[in-house]
């Protein structure tokens, strides 16, 4: 179990696109252990992008069960090469990341989307989410592009807010 330190903003990586993967080699299969053991090991957290660790590989881990805005769950999900093939719908929501511990943001995004992708045994795989799952699956699909969540806020006057301190 590989625990990775997580790049904070304005670490440069995460404005940078992330290469494709195509095969799924030892290396990424290890990529995609360090980010669920990573995710796993940050409460709360409910997805990670390969270039939240350093790594610009398009890699993305989502696990949303149990969260309470969540409506469809697929457990979890661990994609290589993730693309949207469909999505449908606009809705707007709060939004909180790792790689920005300071703020969170109202962010409009579609509200169903479907997301193809290679598993780690190399194998296709297609998710149809909507809600939260959704929102989670583009948020970290932004990041392998070094899209982040403050990227897509409307008005940073209105739509930011300081995490609260717990
Ligand atoms: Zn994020």
């Amino acid at each position: 179990m590989t625990v990775r330190d997580v790049r904070i903003y304005p670490d440069p990586v995460l404005k940078r696109r992330a290469a494709g993967v195509a095969t799924i080699d030892g290396a990424a299969r290890s990529l995609a252990t360090d980010l669920v053991d990573t995710m796993r090991a940050n409460e709360r957290c409910v997805g990670l992008a390969a270039n939240q660790i350093g790594e610009l590989r398009r890699c993305i881990v989502v696990d949303v069960t149990g969260h309470a805005k969540a409506r469809s769950c697929a457990g979890l999900i661990v994609l290589f090469d993730p693309v949207v093939v469909r999505s449908s719908g606009s809705a707007v929501a709060r939004e909180g990341c790792l790689s920005i511990p300071e703020f969170t943001a109202n962010v409009r995004r579609a509200a169903d989307v479907t997301v193809r992708g290679l598993t780690p045994d190399g194998s296709a795989r297609e998710i149809a989410a909507d809600a939260f799952e959704a929102r989670a699956l583009l948020h970290e699909i932004d990041h392998l592009d070094g899209i982040l969540f403050l990227d897509r806020v409307t008005s940073v006057a209105t739509d930011v807010f300081p995490r609260k301190r717990g």
